[in-house]
């Protein structure tokens, strides 16, 4: 994938003094002016946060929920925008959305992960945003895992002349049971951050856990990948919010959670750490080598396999054989002290192209001769 997206860097719009990670936090939803802005006062009397949120048009699942105080609200973030100082972000879903955010010089506007997956939405709000350059926007990742489609919203923004943006990772659906509300998928923001390293990247840990108590742990997961930022819903009286009343906490444990979170260098200048760094790496290059030697050693046999199912007349998928496999890899693992979750995703994923494998076999017309 081709991307190139020369955006600003965050200190541009967040403000000079802006260390990593950048800080955003504040109610999910603006509920009342009291709520509003005494989260606020409480944010501010920390020092630490550098954007304050609320969200004032809320994307409810059903209708009859708690759907945002609009228009009121807007009124509520500037109020505490004058007489706190702070730069304010709210969710923006379409057009007219912006134009009233621009209205009460709403700082930072953010895509929401229902909006992401809609390239009309998204080309709508480019189009409502062509010529504002002052403000930033930050998209969230789409409620599915499909890479191409948060890129997309990136373009086109990009396009429209924005250049103060930024990603959120507020993790993804999912079917599966789960400890998260939206599994990380971690790998999706790393992948961002690989095709496109200019795009700073701000985890969201109170969407991807849902619960209070997952947010510390998620927050330095985020710290420890290199990301830039962090989104976490405050609240003065989180068990009494409107809206993500389990998630949000208040701005005292906020104050812990950035307390006690570790934050590395995303890298070093000291010679000697990056000397037995370079040594290490250098044998994880022969290990994966040898590996990639092992499954090629692995599908000469199965394509071997394949010739005589096929000779033989019988299936490529065999049920029982692949029930065995998953047991049997599964065991060795854990005696191998690996994650039993982890060598089977692998072994799915290797088992799966060799069907592949077979299947191509199977279907190959037999040689012919010429006569
Ligand atoms: C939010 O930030 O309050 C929100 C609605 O988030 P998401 O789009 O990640 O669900
Ligand atoms: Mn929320």
């Amino acid at each position: 994938m081709n991307v190139e997206l020369n955006v600003n860097p965050m200190e541009s719009w967040a403000g000079k003094n802006v260390h990593r990670p950048l800080i955003i936090a504040g109610p999910c939803s603006a509920e009342t002016p009291e709520q509003l802005f005494e989260t606020a006062k409480q944010l501010k009397a920390l020092n630490k946060v550098d954007v304050l949120r609320a969200g004032i048009w809320k994307p409810r699942t059903r209708p009859n929920a708690f759907e945002g105080a609009g228009e009121d609200g807007l009124k509520w973030l500037s109020d505490v925008k004058k007489e706190l100082g702070f730069k304010i972000g709210t969710e923006v879903a379409n057009p007219e959305h912006i134009e009233l955010a621009l209205k009460y010089d709403v700082d930072v506007l953010w895509v929401g992960a229902r909006t992401t997956v809609s390239p009309f939405a998204i080309q709508e709000m480019a189009d409502a945003l062509q010529g504002v350059t002052d403000k930033a926007v930050l998209v969230k990742n789409p409620t599915h895992p499909e890479l191409g489609l948060w890129i997309g919203a990136f373009e086109r923004f990009y396009r429209a002349g924005v250049r103060n943006l930024a990603a959120i990772h507020r993790g993804f659906s999912t079917i599966d049971k789960s400890k998260y509300r939206n599994v990380p998928t971690w790998q999706i923001p790393i992948e961002l951050k690989r095709i496109a390293p200019q795009i700073p990247i701000i985890c969201d840990p109170s969407h991807i856990g849902g619960k209070r108590d997952l947010i510390l742990d998620l927050s330095q997961k985020a710290m420890d990948l290199g990301m830039d930022g962090l989104m976490i819903e405050t609240h003065i009286d989180p068990d009494k919010a409107w809206s993500d009343a389990d998630q949000q906490i208040t701005p005292s444990r906020l104050n812990e959670i950035l307390t006690q979170l570790k934050i590395r260098e995303t890298s070093s200048t000291d010679q000697q750490f990056n000397d037995h760094l370079d040594e290490l790496r250098e044998k994880i290059d022969n290990v994966d080598r040898e590996l990639i030697e092992i499954l090629a050693q692995r599908m000469a046999i199965v394509e071997k396999i394949g010739e005589y199912k096929k000779q033989t007349n019988v299936t490529t998928f065999q049920v029982k054989r692949w029930d065995d496999i998953m047991k049997n890899r599964g065991e060795q693992a854990k005696k191998m002290n690996l994650s039993e979750a982890y060598v089977i995703e692998l072994f799915k994923v290797i088992h799966e192209e060799s069907i592949r494998k077979q299947t191509e076999i199977m279907t190959k017309a037999p040689a012919t001769t010429n006569a």
